[in-house]
């Protein structure tokens, strides 16, 4: 991956490769933002650029054997320090190993780099045994730390870091790297506006789950009538499951009512179930606004007291009996 390779993340990447071409890149970095933005892509292509053997403009070339290897995650001289797979902190003999192999001389590369994700695992220890090779990396290794949250670390760590803060993607870098992926171009529509700016959180949406599901959830809405108690149990037997189902399913339900209410207020281009908006909009006119209000903080407080072990089914008949009510046909 080069640098300039990178989807949606220019004023980053713009001033990672300025310190290049200036002979000015930093020893430690801070890469923060959620996860599935390219704070690690990024970071790969910033190791490619210096680890190149032929680089140009502050990039690497993307074909010399060095920028194969780190394509193919199989580079000896970039570490990598993450959790152990069963366990949740990256310990301090985890650091104490990397300061050893730091403290060699690289195999192939200038300099060696390290790759620390996610930098808010760092056990206290670890982060404080870190703190010296922070400030002098041995062999002029380039360290970089990936984290979602900078505030829960250590500030003497972040102090000798360069921080860069990364955005969450745009809607539209969204559809092209799913596209790249091999997502059809109408899913990669319908999926880039759900996920928040995450790559990751847009795979990890089944896409055609994703969207059935929303579907038959407004499906079973639609078929509630005002004040017909039957209705509610047709579609609460239509929508009930586990408890963590039911709670997916009110997450989905807050996102549609969202949208309802956005429709009533007529800020169309701000709905997220684009794909649902006829639909959508139709529901909508059935209610009057205070009431979608109403549907809505109810879905919450119901979410809310699901999470609290409340019985699923019964909050489900619960909510769906109140947005009989509250329907005016
Ligand atoms: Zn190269």
């Amino acid at each position: 991956m080069r640098l300039a390779e990178v989807m949606g993340q220019k004023r980053v990447v713009d001033a990672l490769q300025r310190s290049i071409t200036t002979n000015r890149v930093a020893h430690a970095y801070l890469f923060e933002g959620i996860s599935g933005c390219g704070r690690r892509t990024t970071a790969l292509a910033l190791i490619s650029a210096l680890f190149c053997q032929q680089p140009s403009d502050g990039d690497a070339c993307g074909r010399c054997s060095s920028c194969k290897k780190l394509a193919a995650g199989s580079h000896p001289d970039l570490h990598l320090l993450q959790p152990l797979p069963d366990k949740r902190d990256i310990s301090i003999e985890q650091v104490r190993e990397l300061q050893q192999m730091l403290s060699l001389r690289p195999f192939e590369a200038k300099r060696k780099a390290c790759l620390i994700e996610p930098a808010e695992r760092m056990s206290l220890g670890a982060a404080n045994s870190l703190l010296k090779t922070l400030e002098e990396p041995p062999g002029h290794a380039v360290m970089i730390l990936l984290a979602t949250q900078a505030d829960r670390l250590l500030p003497t760590i972040r102090s000798r870091c360069q921080h860069l803060r990364f955005a969450p993607l745009a809607v539209s870098d969204l559809v092209t790297l799913l596209e790249r992926q091999g997502v059809e171009p109408s899913v990669a529509a319908t999926l880039a506006p759900l996920s928040e700016g995450s790559l990751e959180q847009a795979r990890e949406v089944d896409s055609e789950a994703a969207a059935a599901s929303r579907q038959e959830l407004l499906g079973a809405l639609r078929q509630v009538r005002h004040q017909q108690v039957a209705t509610v149990f047709d579609a609460s037997e239509r929508l009930a499951g586990s408890r963590d189902e039911t709670l997916g399913l009110f997450s989905l339900l807050i996102s549609l009512l969202r949208d309802m209410i956005l429709l009533r207020s007529a800020a169309m281009d701000r709905i997220t179930n684009l794909f649902l908006q006829d639909q959508l909009a139709e529901e909508a006119a059935r209610f009057h606004p205070a009431d979608l209000m109403e549907a809505l903080e109810l879905a919450l407080e119901i979410r809310r007291s699901i999470q609290g072990n409340v019985n699923a089914k019964l909050a489900l008949d619960r909510f769906l009996l109140r947005y009989s009510r509250l329907r005016t046909t």
